[in-house]
């Protein structure tokens, strides 16, 4: 159903016809770390992220999966290491 709080006209799998079901009724703002990714999106101002709710909980544990400007990747000794995606990967990406 789309969105008619924040992200208005977004198709988003919390909107009901009763309202916005996530936790306080509405979508968080994203974060520092999600500077840079091809997701956000002003809304009436502020910047959210098109594809999640609350950004901040995507960076919790590690980098965030659906992020576009970062990659993690998991070395040797099973520490999460966050590789910035450089602009020219992306833009030969999308040739
Ligand atoms: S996809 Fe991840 S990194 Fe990008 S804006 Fe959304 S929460 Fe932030």
């Amino acid at each position: 159903m789309q969105c008619d709080t924040i992200k208005k006209g977004v198709e988003c799998t919390f909107m009901t016809s009763g309202g916005c079901n996530y936790k306080q009724g509405q979508c968080h703002p994203v974060v520092d770390k999600c500077e840079g990714c091809e997701r956000t999106h002003e809304f009436g101002g502020q910047l959210y992220c098109k594809s999640y709710a609350d950004p901040a909980m995507k960076w919790v544990h590690s980098a965030c999966n659906f992020a576009t400007h970062v990659q993690a990747t998991v070395d040797k000794s099973g520490r999460v290491k966050v590789n910035p995606i450089k602009a020219s990967k992306r833009a030969s990406k999308k040739r």
